[in-house]
């Protein structure tokens, strides 16, 4: 089934009868081709472009929940190519082209919008690093601008101009930056995958690989062993546990990072502000809800809840810079487990294990990356090559002191 226009209105005409369920629900089969674990943005993503660009057959996700139960339904929605470093740069500018054709491409309402990214700088330092990070976007083929002050306050008035602890020095943007509705991504690639024969297989939780002679041939799950030529694992929060059943021990730490999202009010907020004094940043859904997050809680959890006390830092950021916030009453908070890399970037390469392959490491930012995320992963698990784009992504980089330290924090999570 096509959506279109004039879809919507038959459907109208006629009883709306004829929609169908976005993908079927296949039973498992014995044996598949590729098996991919984890049936988030980037697992899905990665099937879809394995069926159609890779023209791979016989494939199967598996996820343990329902699809998008993950960090891909519960991100604030961000998608941006606002790099730094060249092995970082190209990757992400590579997927914020995927999200510009991505609605057309999977016949689907993503509700891409590309509605501005704020980087607000606050001393003359900041404002110089972002000077430096706007001519390496430039450079990419990437866009970006830098504001003065007088120029975000033409945008953004009721921003705390008069802080004298922060001063607004101004602010990097990327006008082709936004959001996209998060859920509606994953149903977009789920659906594109199922019309290409793609197995979807929810409530099927991995419990084990079999490895024969350094191969994988096979993983277990609570729905029985299914052989597999080859596996994918794209499991994000949970890579450092699902791995750990490979024998192998991840440079990932699991944190809590928490969103909010108030009660909904007048349109204020057009693009994404992000605050360079703290961690906090803000944008308004459709619905007219302020949706605002900060630090990941700081101490290694699988629960996908956090705590009052990075609660209370987020409040303290959003009031320093934008003080009517206070008058805003928060309707929800959740949260979703990150798979904090030791540099801050991700990781997309092949394993110890001949057959398996990895897909982790994507810290606060990997919603933006999906579309680049799926497509890599499946070049890399169709023709044994990273893509050009993510080369650097390396699994021993850790070993060789290669980072890709985009923040120059170090090897510590909370700082990327
Ligand atoms: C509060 C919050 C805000 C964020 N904001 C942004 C943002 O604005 N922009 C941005 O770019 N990024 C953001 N992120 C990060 C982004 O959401 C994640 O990096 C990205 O979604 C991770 O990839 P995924 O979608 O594949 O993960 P997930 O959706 O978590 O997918 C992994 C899947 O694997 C499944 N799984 C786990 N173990 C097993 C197993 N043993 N067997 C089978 N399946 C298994 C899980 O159930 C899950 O569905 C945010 C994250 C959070 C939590």
């Amino acid at each position: 089934m096509r959506f279109s226009g004039f879809r919507i209105i038959a459907e109208a005409l006629t009883g709306q009868k004829g929609w169908r369920p976005l993908w079927r629900d296949p039973d498992p089969q014995p044996a598949y081709d590729i098996v991919i674990v984890g049936g988030g943005g980037h697992g899905l993503a990665t099937a879809y472009y394995l069926a159609t660009v890779f023209r791979q057959a016989r494939i199967a996700v598996l996820e343990k929940g329902w699809l998008g139960s993950g960090n891909i339904g519960r991100n604030t929605t961000i998608i941006r190519s606002n790099y730094l470093l060249p092995g970082n740069e190209p990757f992400y500018e590579f997927s914020m082209k995927l999200w510009e054709g991505l609605e057309q491409e999977l016949n689907f309402n993503a509700m891409v919008s590309q509605r501005g990214i704020l980087n607000l700088c606050h001393t003359d330092a900041q404002r110089d690093a972002y000077r430096r990070r706007g001519n390496a976007m430039i450079l990419a083929g990437a866009d970006a601008e830098l504001l003065g002050p007088d120029q975000v306050r033409a945008m953004y008035p009721f921003l705390n101009f008069g802080n004298a602890r922060f001063p607004i020095k101004g602010g990097l943007l990327q006008r082709r930056a936004g959001t996209a509705r998060h859920d509606g991504v994953a149903w977009g690639y789920a659906r594109g995958a199922d019309l290409r024969g793609v197995d979807l297989i929810q409530n099927c939780e991995v419990t084990g690989f079999r490895i024969e002679g350094g191969r994988v041939r096979g993983v277990e799950t609570s729905r029985g062993y299914i052989a597999a030529g080859k596996v994918g694992v794209a499991v994000a929060g949970s890579s450092s546990r699902v791995m750990a059943q490979a024998g192998m021990r991840l440079p990932i730490e699991s944190h809590a990072l928490q969103a909010f999202v108030s009660e909904g009010l007048k349109r204020s907020i057009d693009g994404v502000i992000t605050f360079g004094a703290g961690h906090f940043y803000i944008s308004q859904s459709d619905k007219g809800g302020l949706v605002f997050g900060g630090d990941i809680d700081g101490y290694n959890s699988y629960a996908q809840r956090g705590n009052l006390p990075v609660i209370e830092d987020v409040a303290e950021g959003g009031m320093a810079l934008m003080p009517a916030l206070g008058r805003a009453r928060v309707l929800r908070i959740w949260g979703g487990i990150m798979d904090m890399s030791m540099d801050g970037s991700p990781i997309i390469d092949r394993t110890s294990v001949e057959g398996l392959y990895l897909n982790a490491g994507w810290c606060y930012g990997g919603f933006k990356a999906t579309p680049a995320s799926g497509y890599a992963f499946a070049h890399l698990i169709a023709t044994g090559t990273p893509h050009p784009t993510a080369t650097a992504y390396r699994l021993d980089r850790f070993a060789r002191g290669h980072l890709i330290d985009e923040k120059g924090a170090g090897a510590q999570p909370n700082l990327h």
